[in-house]
């Protein structure tokens, strides 16, 4: 079955323009990351300031993006050490989390950025190493020319409300399990 293209451009007489955006990836497939990487590289196209804090993937991981955009001109926080199941001392971890979430605060209330990408940001809400509510609060309260693009899986309902867009990658199937590793170039 087809269906006739639009011919009427969509009115938008009544819009108006944000100083700036919150948008939160979550879902269980792939391209959270992805996507926020994406935006981060369009605001470096138009010579924003970018900052991407990883809040789980470590720093000596250096997935393809952190390459590329760091060359671009985005500033990089990745003090996460690796995946939860690989750290011997989840205490350590969450310490880690929590600094990484002070940088990302401050830049928040700075405005020292004009992105800011908080990545796997989720997965320390809900694993109770920073609070959800202070994380909510720090995004509603920043500087209002700070865009905030958040992923993780589960992201938290208060972090859901205070969002302009909201996108759940939905795992329709995955490499993985089909027990294929994670490809260099595709997934890092
Ligand atoms: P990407 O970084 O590729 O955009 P993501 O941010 O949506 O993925 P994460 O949960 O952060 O997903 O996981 C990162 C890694 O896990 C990537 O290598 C990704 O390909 C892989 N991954 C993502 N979704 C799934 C899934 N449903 N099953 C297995 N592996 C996945
Ligand atoms: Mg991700």
């Amino acid at each position: 079955m087809t269906v006739d293209p639009p011919t009427a451009a969509p009115d938008t007489g009544s819009l108006s323009h944000a100083r700036s955006l919150v948008l939160v990836h979550t879902g269980d497939g792939k391209g959270k990351s992805t996507a926020a990487m994406g935006v981060a590289l369009r605001a470096l196209a138009r010579g924003w300031r970018v900052l991407v804090v990883q809040f789980v993937k470590s720093g000596d991981w250096r997935a393809g993006e952190q390459e590329m955009l760091q060359r671009l001109g985005a500033d990089w926080l990745a003090v996460g050490d690796g995946f939860s199941w690989d750290s011997g001392d989840l205490e350590a971890s969450a310490g880690l989390a929590r600094e990484a979430w002070n940088s990302a605060e401050a830049a928040l209330a700075g405005g020292t950025h004009d992105v800011v990408v908080l990545d796997e940001v989720t997965y320390p809400m809900t694993w109770g190493w920073i609070d959800t509510d202070t994380v909510v609060a720090a995004i509603v309260g920043r500087d209002d020319r700070v865009s905030v693009v958040a992923t993780g899986r589960d992201a938290p309902s208060g972090l859901v409300d205070v969002a302009h867009t909201v996108t759940e990658m939905r795992n329709v199937k995955h490499a993985f399990d089909a027990g294929i590793l994670a490809k260099r170039g595709i997934d890092y």
